[in-house]
């Protein structure tokens, strides 16, 4: 971690992406490249073959990169793999999980909507009883890590469930993939969507679904977007090795350091630990200001927390984030509809130390707006 402790003055990023990247993440940006070099598109594979071992889908699953933020691969890989006769259930705690439902909205496949509140895991008990109520149901779609609150769903049982029942599996892992292990190779999961700028720790601008083979090769022609099509886009890559249209090269090219970092430092294990280790960091020091965290412990993803605003009438989040940037730390608005919260990333090239000095800016913040907490 020596290196990425020095970040230069500009302000430490505790937002879940765009997230604070390492120096030589960012070096990597600075040589051109075109888009028909070997060495470049030999640099596409490279990171397509290490993302697979992340989740150690070498064998039955194939990994696609698509230009865009994370959403435009989820939208491809909806669009791409769920056929237009198919019915989506889609367990809901957040935010994200309604983006899911928006847009098979848009794509015109039907959708049914699990409710559950925000602090609340997705429940395959009541996913299971759904499936018996609506036997139309032929895929779910589920959010690892519901980033709005910081929510982990339990994947593995979600996972094990649809294998049982026969449901294909979508995951939006957008903000666990390389943080929390993902196995694809136990089964139940059809294809796993994740982006370069969030646990990675590259730049945004590019996401990437991995896909069980048979799965994609059996999909040519489903997708009603041009831009947006995995397959094409897989297959333009098998033929030519090429990306089908201008690739966001200088994103690769950090997105490839981020990955050789990722692998020094110790892979998914190592950069869960970092995390945890910042995730306890921040909350030890929150709560001794006073803060409480929005969700329970065992619910808690180290990722980002969601904590409750205070409740003195001098707290505005604009002001407390402005106090709390000019100090060098860049937090998060609350993503809830019910409860006043803001939120606070621990991902990004940040250790334990970063962790506390941001509890610091955020206490100097606090008394230079006489803001009080209850006790
Ligand atoms: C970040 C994120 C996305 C994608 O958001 P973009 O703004 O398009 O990058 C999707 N799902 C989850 C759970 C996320 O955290």
């Amino acid at each position: 971690m020596e290196e990425n402790v020095i970040n230069g003055s500009d302000p430490i990023l505790l937002t879940p992406g765009p997230l604070t990247t390492s120096p030589a993440t960012r070096q990597a940006m600075l040589r051109d490249w075109g888009s028909w070099d070997a060495a470049f598109n030999r640099m596409t594979s490279e990171i397509c073959r290490d993302l697979l071992a992340i989740v150690s889908g070498q064998k039955d699953f194939v990994c696609v990169p698509m230009q865009g933020s994370g959403t435009f691969s989820v939208e491809a890989a909806l669009g791409s793999l769920v056929p237009r006769d198919a019915v989506v259930l889609v367990p809901n705690n957040g935010a994200y999980c309604t983006r899911l439902l928006k847009i098979l909205e848009r794509l015109g496949v039907a959708s049914v909507e699990l409710k559950f509140r925000d602090d609340e895991p997705a429940s395959v008990a009541r996913i299971e009883e759904m499936f018996r109520r609506e036997p139309r149901i032929t895929h779910v779609a589920q959010v690892h890590l519901e980033t709005s609150a910081g929510l982990l769903n339990p994947l593995d049982d979600i996972a094990a469930l649809c294998s049982r029942h026969g449901k294909s599996l979508i995951v939006d892992a957008m903000s666990s993939f390389g943080a929390l292990p993902i196995d694809v190779s136990k089964g139940g999961i059809d294809a796993v969507i994740s982006a370069s700028g969030k646990c990675l720790e590259g730049v945004p601008g590019m996401g990437f679904v991995i896909v069980r083979r048979a799965l994609l090769e059996a999909s040519a022609g489903i997708s009603r977007s041009l831009a947006l099509d995995l397959y094409d886009q897989y297959a333009y890559m098998v033929k030519t090795t090429q990306w089908r249209f201008t690739p966001p090269t200088h994103v690769v090219a950090a997105l490839r350091a981020a990955l050789d970092q990722f692998i020094a430092e110790g892979g998914q294990p190592a950069r869960g630990a970092r995390y945890r280790g910042n995730c306890a960091a921040l909350i030890e020091g929150m709560a001794s200001l006073g803060f409480r965290p929005f969700l329970d412990a065992e619910v808690q993803a180290p990722v980002i927390v969601t904590f409750h605003a205070p409740r003195d009438p001098a707290y505005d989040f604009k002001r407390f984030y402005e106090a709390v940037r000019d100090a060098g730390y860049v937090l998060y608005p609350g993503k809830l509809t019910e409860v006043e919260t803001f939120r606070v990333g621990c991902i990004g090239a940040i250790d334990a130390n970063e962790m506390h000095n941001a509890v610091a800016a955020i206490a100097r913040a606090l008394s230079t707006l006489q803001v009080r907490l209850a006790a």
